[in-house]
This record gives structure tokens, C-alpha cells and sequence, in this order.
């Protein structure tokens, strides 16, 4: 895409490397058992040793994100979010009946388009939530396709980023990841003067598997 910027990930206001180098071996997650690095991307849950050493933060705004249900790929960037700001957001598995509890007219779409405006535009008091798809463009689509009240949702989007995500670099480089997605809706609407790292905590996992990923490719 022209014009996408790329941002600078080390300029964020987060140090995750000493706490989470110190977190050395895979641990039991102390709600399903199953044993994992950080955090069980099945319970969006901390492992024991983690808790009260990540930080914890509060959003201005609820966050669903929506999982199709075919999304085979467990792994998505979207938990990192809801281990930093359990209170704030939410990961729903896509089903006629997810969107019961949720009112259209106080609920945006992150969704690309003509009649959609970005968030920095967006007036604070028209909304109360946001809802993230993170599937597939063509998932996507066909989830809004099926649903009146998705259809109904005034649209958002963020201003592009070139991405810093590894796993897409051989894609169109301005398709972000999903973690990269929701901090920036959140970033882009802040509104209380200057940013100051706010919700920097947000990209805590991206920041140090994207340092990692860096470090074993320089070493080779
Ligand atoms: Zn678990």
C-alpha cells in the first residue's frame, strides 16, 4: 500500500526482556494444564509465574475480538491483548448467536472501505466498543456478508503501518498483524493531549518475540 509507514518498535515504552528471559521454561498453565511459554493461547491466561510481573493495563474503550471458527492457526497475536487488558477485551469464536449482548449503534468495525473513517476522526461519544475480525480478508468478508448487525456497525480503520511482523514478510508488507491492528486503534484515538506510551503494553509479547526473531536472524 502506498504510503504506509513504517513505526518504530523500539521507541515503545516496555521493557518485556528481562522479565520474560528470566521465564526460561515452558510452565503448566494452571487452568488446563497444558504447558506453554508465557501464556495458554487456549485460557488467554498468564502462566502462574508471570502474574503480577506483566504489566496490567485499562483501555478507554471494549475491545471483541472475533475468531472465525475454522481459524486453525491457535496462535494469533489477539491474546497478547487480552493477557495485558483482561478487563477490556474480549476473544469470541464467530457463531450466529456472538453478537446477542452487543448494541450496533454503540459498536465499531474495524473494517476497511470507502464509507469507513478513520479512528482518530471517530468521536468518542458515538461508541463504546470496537470489534476486531481476525481471520482471513476473505473470512472477513464473509462474516460481515452474514451479519445485519456487523453490516449495520459504523466502520473504522487505522492509518496503514508497514509491518514488522515476520511471519508476513514475504506478503504486501503494510498488512499488519492483529496485535499491531488494536494497538493502533487504541494509540490513534487518543485524544488526553500528548501520547505518552499509554497502552505501549499492548505490544509487550510482539515487542520481544519481534527482538528475538531479530537477534537469531542477525546471528546467522
Ligand atoms: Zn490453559
Amino acid at each position: 500500500m502506498v504510503g504506509a509507514q513504517p513505526y518504530d518498535i523500539e521507541a515503545l515504552k516496555i521493557e518485556p526482556k528481562p522479565v520474560l528471559d528470566a521465564c526460561g521454561e515452558r510452565l503448566a498453565c494452571d487452568l488446563c494444564g497444558k504447558k506453554t511459554k508465557f501464556f495458554c493461547y487456549f485460557c488467554c491466561r498468564p502462566v502462574p509465574q508471570l502474574a503480577g510481573k506483566i504489566p496490567q493495563i485499562r483501555l478507554p474503550f471494549k475491545m471483541d475480538v472475533i475468531k472465525h471458527a475454522r481459524e486453525l492457526d491457535g496462535k494469533s497475536t489477539a491474546v497478547h491483548a487480552k493477557i495485558i487488558a483482561p478487563e477490556d477485551i474480549e476473544i469470541i469464536t464467530y457463531s450466529d448467536t456472538c453478537l446477542d449482548d452487543v448494541d450496533p449503534s454503540r459498536t465499531a468495525l474495524l473494517f476497511p472501505g470507502p464509507d469507513a473513517q478513520d479512528i482518530s476522526e471517530l468521536d468518542a461519544s458515538t461508541f463504546d466498543r470496537v470489534i476486531v475480525i481476525d481471520g482471513t480478508w476473505s473470512q472477513a468478508k464473509g462474516m460481515v456478508h452474514n451479519s445485519i448487525k456487523l453490516r449495520r456497525m459504523q466502520k473504522v480503520t487505522v492509518k496503514p503501518r508497514r509491518t514488522r511482523f515476520w511471519r508476513y514478510q514475504n506478503l504486501d508488507d503494510s498488512f499488519m498483524a492483529t496485535i499491531e491492528a488494536i494497538y493502533f486503534l487504541y494509540r490513534d484515538s487518543f485524544k488526553n493531549g500528548e501520547y505518552d506510551g499509554e497502552y505501549d503494553a499492548l505490544m509487550y509479547f510482539y515487542k520481544y518475540f519481534y527482538d528475538f526473531i531479530q537477534m537469531r536472524t542477525r546471528a546467522h
